[in-house]
């Protein structure tokens, strides 16, 4: 399993195009395994899907092949006092060898019912691989997304609204200000104007408000002049159970005649901490590990909002380790191994029958 995330670390797999090869090195290992792989493309998007088992039920074992960039020497992997260190190898190249590990082992003991085996490309940053296969159909019960979450399982997720807006002032000579209305000072007075909406001051179960965030600014072209014009770009994670049309409609208010723009929109990922798939993972990891894993909320978005959107139950969970997307990234090898354990015996014990009342 360490030679395997090794390998997909060695890759360096920042860039679609890299993510490729370490598709084509997946494939090969599960082909080589007796795992039958197809590979799905669409629009130069390239991901894996692959299927064990049999039955009524399925469980979508979700992973992402990308990277966020790193120091040249990250991408050479170091195994040291328990801990694999590289690039990716908490987020999440280490679970992915962990759920390829598990998936192989099926093939030689089929479970009772079907697991589906996605990796895909570019987590990171648009989420296309796994959107490409919802959208193909490429679905199942249950989604585990092996993203780090130290062996807690992250049951819902916040939502995306990342807003353009366009502020408009009113133009002067820059020595005489008082003639006119500055579009900078006007645009921060409007973000402060948005971070105290009704919407902003929420809560929810898992989240203790939204996120929002002034993530661009443009607006000013010469030392002598009042800014007729400013265009800044506010970042908004809402939680679940808000309703994006009526934060915009909030703003929108607030905002006047200055425009305001949708650059992206996603839902929030809202699965129930009593969905009977999760009280059953909650179990296993409990008889695995001999404590009840944290249940929790993540501020921002994976890939499990594209299963959610369809009404699927999707959570994050993998192993432990540290400094994802910063310096000195590890994964522990321990709670990698301990979560292949759970992997295995949850796929064993699915809910099937049993639960199909419960749901
Ligand atoms: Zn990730």
């Amino acid at each position: 399993m360490l030679e395997l995330a090794s390998e997909l670390i060695r890759t360096q797999p920042t860039s679609p195009s890299r993510a490729k090869i370490s598709l084509q090195i997946a494939a090969k290992w599960l082909e080589m395994r007796g795992v039958p792989v197809t590979l799905k493309e669409e629009r130069g998007v390239e991901a894996l899907v692959a299927y064990v088992g049999g039955g009524e039920k399925t469980i979508v074992l979700n992973g992402h092949l990308d990277v966020v960039p790193g120091r040249t020497e990250q991408f050479l992997p170091e195994v040291r006092e328990g801990r694999l260190y590289g690039r990716g190898s908490y987020d999440m190249l280490g679970a992915v060898a962990a759920m390829m590990h598990v998936v192989a082992h099926l093939t030689k003991n089929p479970p009772w019912c079907r697991v589906v085996l996605m990796l895909v490309p570019d987590e990171e940053t648009a989420g296309r691989g796994t959107k490409m296969l919802v959208r193909c159909g490429y679905v199942g019960d249950f989604v585990i997304c092996g993203e780090p979450s130290n062996l807690g399982i992250g049951v819902q997720a916040k939502g995306i609204l990342q807003l353009a807006v366009r502020v408009q002032g009113v133009a002067a000579h820059g020595s005489r200000p008082w003639l006119g209305d500055n579009a900078i000072l006007k645009a921060v007075e409007l973000y402060r104007g948005i971070e105290n909406l009704p919407f902003a001051g929420e809560t929810s179960p898992f989240f203790s408000g939204p996120s929002i965030n002034l993530a661009k600014i443009r607006g000013g072209r010469v030392y002598n002049q009042v800014p007729p014009d400013c265009y800044m770009g506010v970042d908004i994670r809402f939680l679940p159970g808000q309703n994006s049309q009526e934060i915009l409609r909030q703003i929108r208010s607030l905002s006047g005649p200055n425009r305001v723009r949708v650059i992206s929109r996603s839902p929030a990922v809202q699965t129930s901490p009593d969905n009977p798939y999760v009280l059953q993972l909650t179990k296993t990891v409990a008889s695995v590990t001999g404590y009840e894993p944290r249940l929790f909320g993540q501020d921002g978005a994976a890939d499990t909002r594209y299963f959610s959107q369809h009404g699927i139950p999707a959570v994050e969970f993998g192993p432990a380790g540290a400094n994802h997307h910063g310096d000195d990234e590890y994964v522990d090898i321990g709670s990698l191994e301990t979560f292949m354990k759970i992997l295995t015996l949850y796929i064993r014990d699915f809910p099937g029958v049993e639960t199909k009342a419960a749901r």
